[in-house]
């Protein structure tokens, strides 16, 4: 039975069924009560406050795209994944574990971003997710473009030092200047990331690697930074069980930030992205990647590139939803001590 059905059968409308059936949603509390297409749109139907107190996750969007290689719109990525995310049930049939009910997970709503500063959007989103992170609460934040990653880096190893990162991308993002002079875009995070220590490079993995580059030099400047780079080729043909068991026997008890650029994942399953690469993985693989990550030290996570302009069937934001939402999973079964 679907659960928030008000049982308004028909047009003879029952006074006294209709309000036993808002009392029945409102003592149980549930935000499932209401149909999915009901109501303003936060992540999971999670309730929207900035009241840290108790909480477990909160989840941050991060509207911006202002250093973009090539076309823009991930500034909508948070809005557009809330709204999928509106029909995730709950339940978390493969890894067994219902985290909405496991975990106090808020929706913190989005960093104040200012489109023309990227320096200023950079230190607000490092200082959010630094409150967020000191009154104890893990941290999902929905982007936006991949340069955010780099202030949550920081705000995440001023908790935990320098961290293992696992990082899908069809790109290593690992340039020094995109722009002659200027060192922070969404093609250099992980160079600075890395000048700066936030990434312990004995156990920094990019998976999904693909695509043109101008030269050799691309893959070569990653992996000389310390980068240990597995191309979507890797995945492909040594398959998902092997990249696995390599990632994970390096990770160990280490703590652990996952930063996933949609792009990883193929234009034919995730067309909603500003710089698509052919040959990419299916969304079965980017599934069973991540919940491979069961059980390791994971820190925090970000989910970047969803572009709502270029995602006319909703497809892209619909596979970035579900795996915000198996991020969540995975902190729950940490929580219950899996
Ligand atoms: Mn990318
Ligand atoms: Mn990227």
């Amino acid at each position: 039975m679907i659960p928030w059905t008000l049982g308004l059968g028909s047009w003879d409308f029952d006074l006294d069924h209709f309000t036993k059936a808002l009392t029945h949603m409102a003592s149980t509390g549930s935000s499932f009560s209401a149909p999915p297409f009901q109501g303003i749109a936060t992540f999971g139907r999670c309730p929207h406050t900035r009241v840290l107190k108790g909480v477990d996750v909160a989840i941050l969007g991060v509207p911006f795209d202002s250093t973009v290689s090539y076309r823009s719109g991930t500034r909508f990525g948070p809005r557009a994944i809330r709204e999928q995310s509106l029909l995730l049930w709950g339940y978390n049939n493969a890894l067994g574990v219902a985290p909405f009910e496991q975990l106090s997970a808020i929706d913190f709503g989005d960093v104040d971003v200012i489109p023309v500063d990227v320096s200023a959007t950079h230190r607000a989103i490092e200082l959010t997710a630094k409150t967020i992170l000191d009154a104890g609460s893990r941290l999902i934040t929905l982007g936006g473009e991949h340069s955010i990653s780099l202030p949550l880096l920081r705000a995440h190893a001023a908790v935990h030092g320098p961290m293992a990162v696992v990082h899908f991308d069809a790109h290593p993002d690992t340039w020094d200047e995109e722009y002659p002079g200027y060192k922070f875009s969404h093609g250099t995070p992980f160079r600075r990331a890395i000048e700066e220590g936030l990434i312990d490079t004995s156990a920094y993995f990019q998976i999904g690697i693909r695509g043109p580059t101008a030269g050799p030099q691309d893959y070569e400047d990653a992996k000389q930074l310390g980068a240990q780079m597995l191309v979507a080729d890797d995945v492909h043909s040594r398959g998902v069980p092997s990249i696995l068991s390599e990632v994970r026997q390096c990770l160990g008890s280490r703590p652990t930030y996952v930063t996933l650029d949609i792009d990883a994942v193929d234009p034919a399953y995730a067309p909603g992205t500003g710089t698509p690469e052919v040959g990419g993985l299916t969304s079965y693989q980017i599934l069973q990647l991540i919940r491979g990550l069961r059980g390791l030290n994971l820190v925090g996570f970000d989910l970047v590139e969803v572009s709502p302009p270029y995602d006319p069937s909703q497809i892209t934001a619909i596979l970035g939803a579900n795996l915000a939402f198996e991020f969540l999973s995975l902190l729950a079964l940490k929580s219950r001590g899996h």
